[in-house]
């Protein structure tokens, strides 16, 4: 780890808010989660939302009038890509055609200005009471990569596979585990053997994502979310049974997978972590506890897991490795849970309960201090609204919207056009059971279509959502004061 400290004090001596070309205050806001959290539908909703002056009233600088004007920075970063703000509006206000947004690949960013009336006279004279927001879209995968640059390939593959001998792991491992049983880790590096073990082995990672398992713990980050390395050679390691097997010398598959391995944090973790992740000031990460709670007590405990992982890149204090390799630190996190639009109000702060007692739970884990941190049940866009059915004598609290195509429940099965309205169930208000996997498949949900806008884009003119102004009032709310 030396040398990763005299790395990073040498990225940040030379780093300042010089380096993004501004005179006012910039705040580098990271918006992540994993794959299809909501990130992207976020972001868009954010930026549209400012930009057109939307009733935010728990945010308060936007609910007292003195944001006077907020509009998009040309790209503040050449060799990044650009948040595709604009794309992603047009998809979600395409009247009949609306539809979700491209989801999140790879980072991308945008900067967003807001001109405000400041509260205090020192400010107005000092930056004119301007604040850009430099807003850093990455998938959720790439965080929970950080913990290998402590790792060796010989650690990492030893701890992988113990923790996929048990559990839900176990079954989808079987097929990649039998071939592993075969691969002789001595023998002469074949480039062939390399690509199909980590073939299997990412045909795994894949298979413990899907929705029925939803497992959140599953790196190398890039082998399910590759971003521009997509069939690159960095992507071709995998674990190797070190245990079971004499390891390998110089030319061995043992040294070929190590090489690779170490490539994998050097050119890819590592650079993340010191260009990316260490830059950032406040933080949101979105999470889909709803298909968790509904996948049952495996997913769970895998989420609380990744959200120590989470916590323990952004802890602050003598004995967290990352907060020795930078000394700045961010200041807010908000967990956010999202597409609480899929229940009806009721169930929001119970919601919101269940992820404090996640949160809680792994906080204490990861012995987390430093962040101010708030968790939130959150919809960027409400694609639902409620609706009262009665069956059989009592009144159901349900929401109705428009279901995807192909969408079903039972044997009825959604067209795309209409409006249906759905009893998703409701949360218990103890957390405990459901945090026990008691609600497995408990919950009804169906895939909306995201709701009907006009593609004018009118002043106070948002989309419909729920808590997006407190997520944001906690994120940057005091940058204003
Ligand atoms: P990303 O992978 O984190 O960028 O995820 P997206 O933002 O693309 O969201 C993934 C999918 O979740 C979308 O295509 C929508 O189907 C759904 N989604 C996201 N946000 C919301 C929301 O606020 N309400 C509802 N009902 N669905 C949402």
């Amino acid at each position: 780890m030396t040398g990763l400290f005299d790395e990073a004090r040498m990225a940040f001596g030379s780093l300042s808010d010089a380096a993004t070309g501004l005179t006012h205050p910039t705040i580098r806001l990271g918006v992540t989660g994993l794959s299809r959290a909501g990130k992207t539908v976020f972001i868009t909703a954010l930026i549209h939302d400012l930009l057109h002056g939307a009733r935010l009233p728990l945010f308060t600088p936007m609910a007292t009038g003195r944001i006077a004007r907020a509009y998009l920075e040309p790209q503040p970063d050449d060799r990044l890509p650009r948040f595709a703000y604009e794309e992603h509006l047009a998809a979600l206000t395409a009247g009949d055609e609306r539809h979700w947004p491209q989801s999140t690949r790879r980072l991308s960013q945008l900067r967003l200005t807001l001109e405000y009336e400041p509260t205090r006279f020192f400010a107005r004279h000092t930056h004119g009471g301007r604040l850009s927001i430099d807003i850093v879209d990455y998938p959720g995968e790439w965080l929970l990569d950080l913990p290998l640059l402590a790792l060796s390939y010989e650690a990492w593959s030893t701890a992988t596979l113990a923790a996929n001998r048990k559990g839900p792991r176990k079954q989808f491992a079987a097929e990649w585990h039998a071939h592993l049983g075969t691969l002789d880790v001595a023998a002469p590096a074949d480039e062939a053997v390399a690509a199909e073990a980590a073939r299997m082995f990412t045909a795994y990672l894949a298979r413990c994502r899907a929705d029925d398992v939803s497992l959140s713990s599953l790196p190398p980050g890039r082998f399910l979310m590759p971003g521009d390395l997509d069939g690159s050679p960095l992507l071709t390691f995998a674990p190797l049974d070190l245990e079971a097997k004499p390891s390998g010398g110089r030319g061995s598959l043992h040294a070929l997978m190590r090489r690779r391995y170490d490539s994998y944090v050097a050119h890819v973790v590592r650079p993340f972590f010191f260009d990316h992740f260490a830059r950032l000031d406040r933080q949101i990460v979105l999470v889909d506890v709803l298909t968790a709670l509904n996948a049952g007590s495996e997913a769970l405990t895998d989420l609380s897991a990744a959200l120590t992982g989470v916590l323990e890149c952004f802890r602050v204090g003598t004995r967290s490795w990352a907060s020795q390799l930078f000394g700045r630190r961010i200041d807010a996190i908000v967990f956010a849970a999202s597409k609480a639009d899929l229940l009806h109000h009721s169930s929001h702060d119970r919601l919101e309960a269940i992820l404090e007692a996640l949160l809680a739970d792994a906080a204490e884990r990861a012995q987390f201090s430093g962040a101010r941190i708030d968790a939130v049940a959150m919809s960027a866009i409400r694609a639902t609204r409620e609706a009262v059915i009665r069956q059989k004598g009592e009144d159901l609290a349900c929401i109705a919207g428009v279901p995807e195509k192909g969408e079903r429940i039972g044997k009825e099965v959604f067209d795309g056009m209409s409006e249906a309205a759905i009893f998703p169930g409701d949360l218990p208000e103890d957390p405990g059971p459901a945090l026990a996997g008691e609600f497995e498949g408990h919950l009804k949900f169906v895939r909306f279509r995201p709701p009907p806008m006009k593609d004018d884009l009118s002043p106070h003119r948002g989309f419909p959502h729920i808590r997006l102004d407190r997520a944001l009032e906690f994120l940057i709310g005091d940058a204003f004061r």
